[in-house]
């Protein structure tokens, strides 16, 4: 009876899934309905709280909005996983090394008896050399014995302290990869909101300015559907890289998200960071890009980029809307060009809280 209202259930959700990809006009592919079944059934409450403030916005469901939304569905339980299983390992060797310990503590504790055992042998017979002899046969047996166990102890103790270590290095490695953009090696989204809030705590902190550019690659979609997927994801490394060579310091680019890059920069005046995007607009887009191999000339890409300055006490998002503001500036504006948030008229920062990123 069970199975039955558990496949009715099963049922249930995935026709709402399906329901709510076509009100959306989002595309049913499997990715999509991992996501919308995962919505309606409310398996994962992240992910229906971005959706529900998606939906409440009126944000459009492009393409990479619902491959952020499945990776959302993955990212979490995946890290989750990976520090699951380190975690466990970790308690495992643990527990190898407590019974270690306790074993050291035994021997150590016969040890101590049969010493004192001998030493009350001792007392007694001081006169007798022979007995006296057959004692530290006795006490020197214990002592072989007692060194023999701590040495077999000691070499357990560096395996499992070995262990430890690279169980240690594999959890630094997973939480790295959890905070790394897998197709650019620049930070994620994640990364992004990480170094966002630690960059904000710095600012109020330490003081000095705090700017953040968003940059967009131009017409990217013209660029994909002209040359393929394939030299899309290339040029979007060639941009990570040449945004990260142009910054420095404790400067930091992320991946936002799809085509736009995230920039903070720390202790930087706001003329400052309008003269660094400028010239990280003009250096990525007066070259040409040119495959290897074939010499095929794909021509310029060119970068938007709207550029904010924190006001100390405001929420993180002001912060993030007004570079987006800026940047959406400099798109209407005509587009290879940077806008700074003191262009950005009410209006414009209006547009900029529903556009989709
Ligand atoms: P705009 O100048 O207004 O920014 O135009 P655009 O075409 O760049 O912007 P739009 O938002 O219309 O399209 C963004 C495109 O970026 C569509 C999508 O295919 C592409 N894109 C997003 N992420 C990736 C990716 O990981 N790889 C590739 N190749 N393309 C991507
Ligand atoms: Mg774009
Ligand atoms: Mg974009």
């Amino acid at each position: 009876m069970e199975g039955s209202a558990d496949l009715d259930r099963t049922r249930h959700f995935a026709e709402q899934a399906v329901a709510s990809m076509a009100a959306r006009r989002i595309p049913p592919t499997p990715h999509n309905f991992a996501v919308w079944y995962a919505y309606s059934s409310g398996s994962n409450p992240a992910l229906a709280r971005a959706i529900d403030i998606l939906d409440s916005n009126r944000i459009e469901y492009t393409p990479e909005r619902n491959i952020d939304l499945y990776e959302q569905l993955l990212g979490p339980s995946r890290e989750a996983e990976q520090i699951r299983e380190a975690g466990e390992r970790i308690s495992a060797a643990a527990a190898v090394v407590l019974s270690l310990v306790q074993k050291a503590g035994a021997g150590q504790k016969s040890y101590g008896e049969a010493l004192g055992k001998a030493s009350g042998t001792i007392e007694d017979i001081s006169a007798d050399a022979d007995r006296m002899q057959v004692v530290v046969e006795a006490i020197l047996d214990e002592t072989r014995r007692m060194v023999a166990h701590n040495e077999e102890i000691v070499g357990k103790l560096a395996q499992s302290s070995q262990e430890i270590d690279v169980l240690r290095r594999q959890i630094e490695t997973a939480q790295r990869e959890t905070l790394v953009d897998a197709l650019t090696g620049v930070g994620n989204r994640k990364m992004f909101d990480m170094r966002l809030r630690e960059s904000l705590k710095l600012a109020l902190e330490e003081g000095g300015d705090l700017c953040l550019m968003m940059a967009d690659i131009d017409h990217f979609k013209r660029f994909n559907d002209t040359y393929g997927h394939q030299l899309g994801d290339l040029v979007l490394r060639l941009v990570a890289r040449a945004l990260t060579d142009g910054i420095k310091g404790r400067d930091v680019a992320c991946r936002y998200g799809g085509e736009e890059f995230g920039i903070l920069l720390p202790k930087t005046r706001l003329e400052d960071a309008l003269k660094l995007a400028d010239q990280l607009r003009s250096s990525i887009g007066s070259r040409r890009v040119i495959m290897r191999g074939d010499d095929r000339d794909l021509g310029h890409v060119t970068l938007s980029l709207g550029v904010s300055c924190y006001r100390p006490g405001e929420p993180a998002a002001n912060f993030v809307q007004r570079a987006d503001a800026a940047l959406y500036a400099a798109k209407r504006r005509g587009r290879n060009r940077v806008a700074s948030e003191r262009e950005v008229d009410a209006g414009e920062l209006m547009t900029a809280t529903v556009k989709p990123a």
